[in-house]
Order: C-alpha cells, then structure tokens, then sequence
C-alpha cells in the first residue's frame, strides 16, 4: 500500500492510501479537492473514506467525495457525522476488499467522546488523537480517558506509521524540548524535522516506535516527566495526574 499525506485547510493533511491497481482509500478529508487533485493526478479510484472523529476539518469534504465518486463511508458511531454509510466499532476489524485492507479498529476517546483509530497495513490512521511529539486537545473527554486511549495506542506494534491529522509536529517538539531537555532521541528527530520542514516537505509518518522514544505524552513514566511534574509544582505521583498537569502546560504554551 502505498501512503500519502495531502495538505489541506491550513495545517491538516488528509492520508491516500492506494495500492497498486489504483484502487484508493482516503482518511479524514476536511475538503474534497486536494483529494480531487490527487486522484487525477495518480489516475486512482475512489473507493473508501475513513473518518476518525467528528470534527469538520476532517470530514467536511466526505459527501462531495462520496457523491463524486460512490465511495463508502466508515465513521464511529456518532449522530454528528451524519454522511457515513458504515458505521465501526472497538474492537470490530473493517476488511475492505478494494483495495485490500485490514484495520483494527480502536476506540479513543479523549480529543472527542467517539473518536477512534484505524490501525493495519503498516500504519495508525490517528487523526486528532496522537501527533507527532504531541497529542490532541480534550475537547470532550477527561485526562484519565485519554491517558488510557494513548496507552492502547503505545501497545501496538512499533513500526507502525503514525499519520495524525495535522502539521503540529514542529510547535509540539518545542514544548517536548521543556520537558525532557536531556532526550537525546527527540534531539535528533527535532534535527530531522527541521530538515525536512525547511524543504516544505511533511514531518509525518514516523514510526511509532519513534513516538515511544519521544513524545512526552506517551512517557509520563518517564523519570524526565516524574522530574518535569515536581519542578512544576504538578501532582508527580500518579500517571493521570502528571498527563493533565503536561496536557494543560502545553495548552498555554506559547512556542
Ligand atoms: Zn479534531
Ligand atoms: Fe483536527
């Protein structure tokens, strides 16, 4: 399969996945040109629409995809997506036929109350949960629910591509920095990330592997954040506590 971020609206990128009879799944498409573009270009075919959360810069551009081309749409379940014509659940895999694709799908909650992500052919389509060296806003749920949704995300397999929704990467690695300013690891994709974004060029998919070894938010056992929560005067002496004490840091963070 081959993965593709597009760039859409100001910072999002919507995923193609296709294979190579041309055959095409797109994630999260906030509009439906870029996606548009992209099939011409490729010479693809429409065939699936995925979509991990509610919000309209991930699937506003859904039923003008599926009216300009018949493909199907899979969505939580979730009265605010309206245009789906699949609904999918915690648990389920979704087995498509065209291309051919397998996703595990997982709920998780946190960003909002239904979103989920679709995990399989070699990547996590994660879209507002997990960024790259950061994680989404709670908009819906508590710090215990995402901590939980992170730690399902942390167990899969580590060579999984993480394609989030967004270009965060660069402000998020800013505020990583604060907090395990020893993390030799996260210096060195931070280097990678400057290289690549100074060619205009995406700083996502990395593998999740490299998120374990570098986003505060999956390292709240780590002892730089143990160290990060009591220098800051945060509850350092249980895992939700110390995600909050960073989600609401990194919320007036100014970068
Ligand atoms: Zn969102
Ligand atoms: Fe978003």
């Amino acid at each position: 399969m081959h993965v593709v971020p597009l760039p859409a609206l100001a910072d999002n990128y919507i995923w193609l996945l296709h294979d190579d009879s041309g055959h095409a799944i797109v994630v999260d498409p906030g509009e439906a040109q870029p996606v548009e573009e992209a099939l011409h270009a490729r010479k693809l075919k429409l065939c699936a629409i995925l979509l991990t959360h509610h919000h309209n810069d991930h699937i506003g551009g859904a039923a003008a995809l599926r009216a300009a081309h018949g493909a199907l749409i899979y969505a939580p379940e979730d009265e605010r997506i309206s245009a789906a014509t699949h609904r999918v659940r915690d648990g389920e895999t979704l087995i498509l036929a065209q291309p051919e694709a397998r996703f595990q799908i997982i709920a998780v909650p946190g960003h909002t109350l239904s979103h989920i992500v679709y995990a399989g052919e070699g990547v996590l389509l994660c879209g507002d949960t997990l960024f790259s060296l950061g994680c989404g806003r709670l908009f819906e749920g508590t710090p215990a629910q995402m901590l939980s949704s992170l730690q399902r995300i942390a167990s899969l397999p580590g060579d999984l591509l993480v394609c989030c929704g967004h270009e965060y990467t660069v402000a998020n690695g800013r505020f990583a920095q604060t907090v395990e300013p020893g993390n030799t690891a996260l210096k060195q994709r931070l280097d990678d990330v400057a290289k690549l974004r100074a060619k205009q060029q995406p700083s996502v998919p990395a593998p999740l592997s490299s998120e374990l070894a570098c986003n505060p938010f999956l390292r709240v056992n780590s002892n730089d954040v143990i160290a990060w929560c009591r220098q800051h005067g945060a509850a350092n002496d249980d895992p939700v506590a110390r995600f909050a004490a960073l989600r609401s840091a990194k919320d007036g963070f100014q970068a």
